[in-house]
């Protein structure tokens, strides 16, 4: 765990000294994409700043509860404000990714921006695209590293509600409700004090968990029936879902989300991967249990990157494209496949 000590001089003062102070999360923005840059903000304004906040596309649906998600600039959609708002900016904040790619179209506009840049994140082997990195790996979320970030800055824990939620909802999230991830004491003590300010976790649960469709419940089921592969001497299971199949379940944005997850509670298996099928490509979801690096994986053969043991990438073309990519190297991590499966005693 870094000492968050050492950055907060640095970063007071970055914010002190800026004027156009903008959050940036990566594309297809996750609970704690959404909520460490919401919470961060609320911080920002506790400084007598205001910050402005640029999604690269849409929040998903069952995000738009929390609070201030009406001031996020959705860029994919709004491309002329975003661009005008990086270019105002002279310092931006990038959340929760560690590649520049993560930023979509507005990648280019951030780039070109002279502005001072900060990056907090927890994904590994950070690019250097940011004058002062706080990016820590033995982290949740990047939502628990702002909470300890804030807290530092704000000599105590931060009591703010909206802030209090969007840090409850980036934990959940990367940690799947405390099923899977990284988390540990320091996390469960921010949880605590979490739930002693206030935060209502059933209220989020359900909104966070519990607020499909039917449409979405039977694609799940369809995806499990019919478009499920389980490869038991690779310890390695997928699901592979076409464009016509989404379009069939009336498929809304979110829909697949937490289904790259289910295939790990096989006996056995230490590899799940789900394929969705987008026009022109697919992309590429990995979870990992144990020691096997599903970002090794997804780096090396999808263009992508992420964590260990949760990791995403793409592949141009039509969905047997990637899937028989993905078949094609299998041979070359089975040694690393079968370590992992003996580690996690499976
Ligand atoms: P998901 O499978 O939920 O989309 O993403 C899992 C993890 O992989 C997240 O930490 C996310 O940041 C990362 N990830 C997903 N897609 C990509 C991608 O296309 N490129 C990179 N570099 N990381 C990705
Ligand atoms: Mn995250």
């Amino acid at each position: 765990m870094i000492d968050i000590g050492k950055y907060t001089k640095e970063f007071k003062e970055l914010i002190t000294a800026s004027d156009h102070i903008l959050l940036i999360c990566h594309i297809n923005p996750d609970g704690d994409a959404a909520g460490a840059m919401l919470a961060m903000r609320r911080w920002i304004l506790t400084q007598g700043k205001e910050a402005g906040m640029i999604s690269p596309n849409a929040l998903q649906n069952f995000l738009l509860w929390m609070t201030d998600t009406d001031r996020i600039v959705d860029f994919h959609h709004n491309q002329e404000t975003g661009a005008a708002i990086i270019k105002e900016a002279d310092l931006i904040i990038m959340m929760d990714f560690n590649t520049s790619s993560r930023m979509g179209k507005a990648e280019e506009f951030i780039l070109a921006s002279p502005a001072r840049k900060v990056m907090i994140d927890h994904h590994p082997e950070p690019d250097h695209i940011a004058d002062l990195i706080i990016s820590d790996t033995d982290r949740s979320s990047t939502s628990e590293l702002v909470y300890s970030l804030v807290r530092e800055l704000n000599n105590g824990d931060f009591n703010d509600k909206a802030f209090s939620e969007a840090i409850y909802v980036g934990i959940v999230t990367d940690t799947g409700n405390f099923e899977h991830g990284l988390y540990n004491g320091d996390t469960m003590r921010t949880v605590g004090t979490l739930l002693d300010q206030g935060v209502d976790k059933d209220r989020i649960l359900n909104r966070v968990f519990s607020n499909f469709s039917a449409d979405r419940i039977q694609l799940k089921g369809y995806a499990l029936d019919k478009r499920m592969v389980v490869l038991p001497e690779y310890h390695a299971a997928y699901i592979w879902l076409t464009k016509e199949d989404l379009e069939k379940h009336k498929h809304q944005k979110g829909d697949t989300e937490g289904f790259a997850n289910m295939l790990l509670t096989i006996a056995g298996v230490v590899l799940s991967v789900l394929f969705i099928e987008r026009s022109g490509f697919t992309k590429i979801s990995l979870r990992s249990k144990g020691n096997f690096n599903a970002n090794a994986l997804s780096r090396m053969c999808f263009n992508g990157g992420g964590h260990r043991n949760a990791a995403g990438g793409e592949m141009a073309g039509r969905i047997e494209n990637a899937v028989t990519h993905f078949r094609s190297v299998l041979p070359q991590f089975k040694q690393d496949l079968d370590a992992a499966a003996l580690e996690v005693g499976l």
